[in-house]
């Protein structure tokens, strides 16, 4: 039986657009491996945003991952992290998601492949979350290509968004580099 999309997919469409994905912000990354790592044995997730590739000073047409967007009221236990979609801002798009399993399976679940409709790129994050604990799926759960770029972000903007926990994990955490 053929019926069109729901009323909640409408809503997912519109906060979530689509344009070709050229990589993760290589901080990006790092931000959601310890804020996963700081989570554990909970599961965390966030949603991503990205910035235009041009906008980081690369010569290319697309999008770049920039942005952990960790959603208010999201509970996490060690089986799953759930997300109360009213909590969902709507003034900003996002590109796809980040969630971590504390079991270091890389692979998408059921329940996963079920949310994965919603966005172009799906990152899953394994304990023990080292730079190479993760990989990325598209909408239907197949692992696709996410390089991670060395580019600088923009300063001055509000780019993570922190919640108590974050925060106190962000104590100490060395970036590395000026940015
Ligand atoms: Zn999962």
């Amino acid at each position: 039986m053929a019926q069109g999309p729901t009323a909640t997919m409408g809503l997912f469409d519109a906060l979530f657009r689509s344009s070709e994905i050229l990589g993760i912000a290589e901080e990006t990354l790092e931000f959601a491996l310890e804020a996963s790592e700081d989570a554990h044995p909970n599961e965390y997730m966030a949603f991503l945003r990205a910035s235009e590739a041009g906008d980081l000073g690369l010569d290319r047409d697309g999008q770049v991952i920039t942005d952990v967007l960790v959603i208010p009221g999201t509970s996490s236990n060690p089986v799953s992290a759930t997300v109360r979609t009213n909590m969902i801002p709507n003034d900003r798009t996002a590109v796809g998601s980040v969630h971590s399993h504390p079991n270091g399976v890389l692979r998408p679940s059921a329940e996963d492949l079920s949310t994965f409709t919603r966005g172009d790129v799906h990152i899953i994050l394994g304990a023990p979350y080292g730079r190479t604990d993760w990989k990325a799926f598209d909408e239907e759960g197949q692992p696709r290509e996410l390089d991670v770029l060395d580019v600088e972000l923009p300063a001055g903007e509000d780019f993570f968004h922190f919640d108590q926990s974050d925060l106190d994990a962000a104590v100490g955490w060395d970036r590395g580099e000026e940015w």
